[in-house]
This record gives structure tokens, C-alpha cells and sequence, in this order.
């Protein structure tokens, strides 16, 4: 039997640390928060699903629960915003033990120190289906250092943080009954939202557009060069893989488009002016986060996947379809 709904959430509101930013937090019928002069506040919602989004043979409940938070993070980290306070909703199903529902708060409260943010309100009710989770975050960011996926112009570089493929190719290994190492373990089910990044972009006014990476690099690209009116030339040999991918890379070329295609990569593709590549460097040593520079936004309004020798590449699918799309994807 599980403890009654009040008595979960007497309990998570001891857990809740208050930021200074936050009025009221956890316990009247809304939330308040302060927000200084010439910011705005950011806010992103995100709906996780079992069956949908994740399924609960594969995750373990602790990781859901810093991953739910995670990649709501990695929204407002997209746009430049600093994590201030965030909501949880869950919809629990009566079938889950008090434990169970003990190992997911207790990831939800391992990511909210992770990004130093605010639980500040939520709802709690029973499910009479699946796990249902609903998450909203809300930043702060300058008004004039808001980064947006429509600020990208002709000729400038384009960016992406760390490496790409990773998650799509642990997904693989499942599919496939393969082990996972930690490292593809860990790119999976435990994403680290960019959001020391996402803010000194922001802060430092390098970016002129950007977005986070959560459906795959070639999709998502289109997504910011839609917004933008531009198009942009990506040179394949310049992604950036991890050392286990370019291995499995080596032994299946067609792998590659999962480093395209793959989602959950929870990385940020951007867009800057060329005088930015200096400073661009020395922010990624600064922040020991590689920085890789994977094209150039063109006039012409297409996206070309440039190979080495010099021929356009047509990814097998514009969105890879991990599961016949319903398994174990966090985002939509
Ligand atoms: P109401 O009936 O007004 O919606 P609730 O009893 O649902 O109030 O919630 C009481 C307080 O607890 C509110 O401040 C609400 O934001 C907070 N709360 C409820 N569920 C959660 C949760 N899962 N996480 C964080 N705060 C929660
Ligand atoms: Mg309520």
C-alpha cells in the first residue's frame, strides 16, 4: 500500500529546497516567482508517458526521474535561460509500491541539485493506466540575451556540443539484446542537459540561433533552418563521435544515421557569426564540453549532408525509427 496523496507530498515538500528567486513555492494554490528587472521568464513543458516515451522494463525509476528532469533543462538551456523553479505532475499507477515511488522522487530530487533548480509546485494524483509525468521548468534570461532558432544568418558557423548517435546507438544494442557499456548506459537514460552552455552563449552573446537536440541532428537542423529562412551545408566527416561509436561506426557504415537521425542526443546545435571561433574555443576548454564546428548556413533554402568525397548523403530515414517509434523515447 502506498502512503496517501498528502502525505507523499508533505513529503516531497520537506524535500524542496527554496531558492532566494522563489516567493512561494510548495504549498498554497499557485507558485510565485520573483523575477528581476529586464529578464524574462522561460517556461517549457514536457509530457512522459510509459509505454509512449519510456518503458519501465528498460529504465530504472531513479534514472525516469533525472532524466525527466534533465531534459526539460536542456529546453530552456536551448534558449540561453538560467534553471530557476520547476513543476511535477505524476500521474501514479496503483499498482507501484511505495519504494518505487521513493527511487523516482529520488531522481527527480538527484537532478533538481544537479541544475540547481527549484521544486516549486506540482499535482499528485492516482493512475488507473500507466505512469504518467508531466514536467514544466521556468528560467530566467536577459531580455536581450533570449536565443531563439530564428536568429541564424548566411555564412555563419554551425555548432554542435559533444558528441551525436550515442543514445540512438544504446537503443540499438537493446533492440538488438546487446549489453550496453556505461558509457552508452549512462548517454541513454542519464542525458546531461547543456545548461552551463546554453547560459554562457547567452550571457556572452555568441549564438545567433539555437536549439537542443532531441529528435536527431538532421530534423531538428531543419527546425531552426525553417525558422531562420536559411538553409545550411553539413560536412559529415566533421560530426563529432564518441570513440565507441566511430568503432561500431567502423564495423556498419550505415550506423551513421544514427548519429543523423538518432534522438536523445540532449545536445545543442547553434549558429554563429565566424569572428565567434575564437572565443568559441576557449569557452569550450572553459567549460571542458567539446565544441565542434559541422558547417555553414547557406542562402539556398536546403539542408545538404556533405560526405569527404563531396557527394550529398541521403540518410535511410528522416526520422529514425527506433521502435516502430513507441518505445523508450523520452521526447516527442
Ligand atoms: P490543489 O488541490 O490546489 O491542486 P494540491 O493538494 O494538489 O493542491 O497541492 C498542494 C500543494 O502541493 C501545491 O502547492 C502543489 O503545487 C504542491 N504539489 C502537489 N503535488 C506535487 C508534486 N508532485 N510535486 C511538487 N509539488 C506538488
Ligand atoms: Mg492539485
Amino acid at each position: 500500500m502506498r502512503a496517501g496523496e498528502f502525505e507523499l507530498i508533505n513529503k516531497i515538500r520537506r524535500r524542496a529546497s527554496v531558492g532566494p528567486e522563489i516567493r512561494l513555492g510548495i504549498g498554497d494554490d499557485c507558485s510565485s516567482i520573483v523575477v528581476p528587472p529586464n529578464y524574462e521568464l522561460l517556461t517549457s513543458t514536457d509530457l512522459l508517458l510509459e509505454g509512449v516515451h519510456f518503458c519501465l522494463d528498460w529504465t530504472d525509476l531513479y534514472s525516469l526521474g533525472i532524466k525527466s528532469v534533465a531534459v526539460n533543462i536542456s529546453d530552456l538551456a536551448a534558449m540561453g535561460a538560467k534553471p530557476v523553479s520547476l513543476h511535477l505532475a505524476v500521474g501514479l499507477p496503483a499498482s507501484f509500491s511505495d519504494e518505487q515511488v521513493e527511487q523516482f522522487l529520488n531522481g527527480v530530487f538527484a537532478g533538481l541539485e544537479r541544475y540547481e533548480v527549484t521544486l516549486a509546485g506540482g499535482d499528485t494524483s492516482r493512475s488507473v493506466g500507466p505512469l504518467v509525468i508531466s514536467v514544466t521548468v521556468q528560467g530566467f534570461c536577459h531580455k536581450d540575451q533570449v536565443i531563439t532558432r530564428g536568429g541564424a544568418g548566411v555564412g555563419d558557423d554551425l555548432w554542435v556540443s559533444g558528441t551525436l548517435g550515442d543514445s540512438g546507438l544504446a537503443l540499438h544494442f537493446l533492440q538488438s539484446n546487446r549489453p550496453l557499456s556505461a558509457f552508452l548506459a549512462a548517454r541513454h537514460y542519464r542525458p546531461e542537459a547543456r545548461a552551463v552552455l546554453g547560459q554562457r552563449l547567452a550571457i556572452e552573446n555568441l549564438a545567433t540561433a539555437m536549439l537542443d537536440l532531441s529528435d536527431g541532428l538532421s530534423g531538428d537542423l531543419r527546425h531552426l533552418l525553417n525558422a531562420s529562412a536559411v538553409g545550411a551545408r553539413v560536412e559529415l566527416e566533421r560530426l563529432p563521435l564518441s570513440n565507441e561509436f566511430k568503432d561500431e561506426l567502423q564495423m556498419d557504415q550505415s550506423l551513421l544515421d544514427l548519429a543523423l537521425c538518432g534522438g536523445e542526443d540532449y545536445e545543442l546545435l547553434f549558429t554563429a557569426k565566424p569572428k565567434m571561433r575564437d572565443s568559441l574555443e576557449q569557452l569550450s576548454v572553459a567549460i571542458n564540453l567539446p565544441l565542434c564546428r559541422i558547417g555553414e548556413v547557406t542562402s539556398t533554402p536546403e539542408l545538404s549532408l556533405v560526405m569527404a568525397n563531396g557527394l550529398i548523403y541521403q540518410p535511410r530515414s528522416s526520422a529514425f525509427d527506433h521502435f516502430g517509434s513507441t518505445k523508450d523515447r523520452s521526447r516527442e
